[in-house]
Formats: C-alpha cells, sequence, structure tokens
C-alpha cells in the first residue's frame, strides 16, 4: 500500500499483452512518478509479456500456458523479475500486495483472479465483463464485504459511473447504454450469415481483441453490457436502455427525474477511461486526442434493429431469468465466437448456439464461485458441440 499520497501506486495488470493491458501499460508510462507495476500476466505471448516485463520494471511476470515457462525464465534470467507459470500463479499475481488490479484478461478466465482481488480489498479496475456477467451477485457481495473498491473500465459504464448520483440512485429514472452499432449496422439481413471472421473483427470505430470485435459485431457485446451495468449501478432491469449512436462520442447517459439527462463525452480512446478508472476520485492528464465537436459536425442516434441484432433481445431474456442464465449466456458465447473464428460455424450461428444452449438448462441460483465455474464449463462444452 502506498505510504503517502505522493509514493507511486503499485499496479497488476492481469492479461498485460492484450489490447486493454497494452494501453494500461502506455497510461501509466505516461505517468511514471505515479504508478510502478507490481505484476503482469499473459495467456501465451511470453515474448510480448517478457519485454513488457522488462519495460516497465515489473517484480512478478505470470504466462498462463506451462509449456512457455522455460522460454519466459530465459527471457528474464538476467532481470530481477520473479517468474511463474499456470492459472493458479494468474491468481497468485491477483492475490499480490498491489493498490490497484486491471482486470483485462477476456472472457471467464478472468473470473478467478478477479476474485481474488476483490477478495484482498483491492482498487479494481474492470474491464474484464464477462466475469461480472458470470458471478454478478456473487461479486458484489464479495466487493461489500472485502470493502474492495470495483471501477468500471468499459467506455460506457465508466461514462454512467462518472455521472451516476450513487447517492440518490432512486432519482435516476434511466440509464443509456450507447451502441456503435459496429460494422454490420447498415448490412442487409440476407447477407449476415456470409459475415467472415476477418470483416467482423474490423470495428469502425475501436481497436480491440479479436473476441470483443465479434461481440461488437453480433452486439452480443451490448448485451453483456447491460448486465455488466445492472450489477455495477443500483437501477431496476427495465432501467436499463440501449441507443445505437454510430460516431461512439457519447459513451453513455443517465436521465433523472427532472428530465435532466446527463452524459459523458470524449474521443473514442480507451486510454481515457483506463485513467479514469486508475486515478479515480482524482483524474491524470493524458496526450489523448481531444474532442472537437466542431469539426465532427453532427451526432447521429437511431434503435437498435433487434430483428438484425437479436443479441441484445437474449441478453435481456438471461438477465430476466437470472440464477445461472447469465453466465450460460457468456460461456456459450465465448464458445461461439471461437467456433466462428476457427471458421466452424457462420456468423448468425453464434447467437442460435446461445440461445440453444440457454433453452438446455433448467433453473438454478449458484451459491459459489465454485459452481459458477462448473456452469461456466458445463456450458462451454455443450455449446462447442452445437
Ligand atoms: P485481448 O484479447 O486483446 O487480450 C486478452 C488478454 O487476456 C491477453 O493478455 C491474453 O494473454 C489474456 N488471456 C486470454 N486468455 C487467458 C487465459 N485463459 N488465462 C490468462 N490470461 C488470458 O482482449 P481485450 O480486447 O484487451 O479485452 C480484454 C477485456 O476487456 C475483455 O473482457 C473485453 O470485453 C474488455 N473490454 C475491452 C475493450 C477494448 O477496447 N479492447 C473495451 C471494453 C472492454
Ligand atoms: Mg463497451
Amino acid at each position: 500500500m502506498s505510504v503517502s499520497s505522493d509514493a507511486p501506486e503499485s499496479i497488476t495488470i492481469l492479461g498485460s499483452t492484450g489490447s486493454i493491458g497494452a494501453n494500461t501499460i502506455k497510461v501509466i508510462s505516461e505517468c511514471k512518478e505515479k504508478y510502478r507495476v507490481e505484476a503482469l500476466t499473459a495467456n501465451s505471448d511470453v515474448k510480448k509479456l517478457a519485454a513488457q516485463s522488462i519495460a516497465t520494471n515489473a517484480k512478478f511476470a505470470v504466462i498462463a500456458d506451462e509449456s512457455k515457462y522455460t522460454e519466459l525464465k530465459d527471457l528474464l534470467s538476467s532481470y530481477d523479475i520473479e517468474v511463474a507459470s499456470g492459472s493458479r500463479a494468474v491468481v497468485e499475481a491477483a492475490g499480490r500486495n498491489s493498490d490497484i488490479v486491471m482486470s483485462s484478461i477476456v472472457g471467464a478466465a478472468g473470473l478467478l483472479p478477479t476474485m481474488e482481488a476483490v477478495k484482498r480489498g483491492a482498487r479494481v479496475a474492470l474491464a474484464n465483463k464477462e466475469t461480472l456477467v458470470c458471478a454478478g451477485e456473487l461479486m458484489m457481495r464479495q466487493v461489500k464485504e472485502s470493502g474492495a473498491t470495483l471501477i468500471p473500465v468499459d467506455s460506457e459504464h465508466s461514462a454512467i459511473f462518472q455521472i451516476f448520483d450513487f447517492d440518490n440512485p432512486h432519482l435516476v429514472e434511466k440509464i443509456t447504454l450507447t451502441a456503435s452499432g459496429g460494422p454490420f449496422r447498415n448490412a442487409c439481413i440476407e447477407k449476415m450469415r456470409d459475415i467472415t471472421p476477418s470483416e467482423a473483427i474490423a470495428h469502425p470505430n475501436w481497436s480491440m481483441g479479436k473476441k470483443i470485435s465479434v461481440d461488437s459485431a453480433t452486439m452480443m457485446n451490448k448485451g453483456l453490457e447491460i448486465i455488466e451495468a445492472y450489477h455495477l449501478f443500483p437501477v431496476g432491469k427495465d432501467k436499463i436502455d440501449v441507443i445505437v449512436h454510430p460516431e461512439s462520442i457519447i459513451h453513455s447517459m443517465v436521465e433523472y427525474v427532472d428530465g435532466s439527462t446527463l452524459a459523458q463525452l470524449g474521443t473514442p480512446d480507451m486510454c481515457t477511461p483506463i485513467a479514469v478508472a486508475l486515478a479515480w476520485p482524482r483524474r491524470i492528464k493524458l496526450n489523448t486526442e481531444k474532442l472537437n465537436l466542431a469539426k465532427i459536425g453532427a451526432l447521429r442516434f437511431e434503435a437498435i434493429d433487434n430483428e438484425k441484432f437479436p443479441a441484445v433481445r437474449l441478453a435481456k431474456e438471461a438477465l430476466e431469468k437470472g440464477g445461472v442464465y447469465p453466465a450460460i449466456f457468456n460461456s456459450a458465447n465465448e464458445a461461439a465466437v471461437a467456433a466462428f473464428l476457427d471458421g466452424k460455424i457462420s456468423f448468425t450461428d453464434i447467437v442460435k448456439i446461445v440461445e440453444k444452449t440457454m433453452d438446455s438448462f433448467s433453473a438454478s441460483e449458484p451459491e459459489s464461485v465454485c459452481e459458477v465455474m462448473s456452469i461456466i464449463q458445463e456450458s462451454y462444452a455443450l455449446a462447442s458441440v452445437q
């Protein structure tokens, strides 16, 4: 823990080699006197992890893929950096004593390490929305018990977090998540079946990892974000709305009972919500492109085409049913996205597989993270063979 407000805060980045992880390193490299790196973790990109560990002077580097341990050890042999491998070591990294944990692993693989950080009462910057979707109730309960601070990194949730009156949630009429609409906003519905992986990962506004890029194309991402918002903000399920806003300048809005709607705006650059989460409730200076509304000229808004993008309706159904369903919704989607990227299924099969997998389970209320993990594994396996 920091001894004085001037001492640098320590940060552990789970998933440092990904898009959010690398942007986090970019943000902290702009304010080196404020942050130092405790630990970095990655799945299999051992060269990038080693280079990041050396550049940031990390104390601990973990590669989840155990077959890469020797390579990591060799790459870091002349540095004073502790090295480990395996998914238990990723959890260990999250449990080490750092002020901040950036949770930026993709998918449910981030659940156990994120829970570990929450349990020890860390400040957790949460990019990994899938963990909250799978185990929202258990995680928010653990946040309260341990006194952890959970700050969203997802741009929409970062926006709402900055303008939401947490002291008076009853005065909030609704929250509205904005959605860019993804690369197929104007595509004709008959052509959706033939969309290829390379078309699906080419997002018009944001540069992101492959999985979230496919989620944005199907709008599964917005579905996951509705469930994420439900856990982060104390409003009813019926008070969470979505609107398509192709420019991705307004990141989300909160409407109050007096008719006043507050919005947070910025250029589409994840470094800003990352900086907000790291420094909250303060702010740090960043060299990002600042907003020039005169240059942008006009902002557009439109309703979601639910026929073309059935994922949002399906997410609302998972949230309404509650219990195991959000975890099944998420894990079936993870399996289907992996199959789509492997060329095994078509783009429109993704949502069909998620729906079919949800229909194969009966309602129950998971009471432990262990139970959630079983549901995740079971639904992933079932969705993989659909
Ligand atoms: P990415 O694919 O670029 O990076 C994922 C990271 O997780 C990598 O470092 C990878 O090594 C690690 N990882 C993957 N599987 C792992 C495993 N089994 N065990 C341990 N580590 C593993 O993903 P990303 O785009 O950076 O997204 C990360 C998270 O942030 C996702 O949950 C995503 O939804 C969320 N998010 C991303 C963005 C964005 O702009 N990229 C925006 C909002 C939210
Ligand atoms: Mg988002």
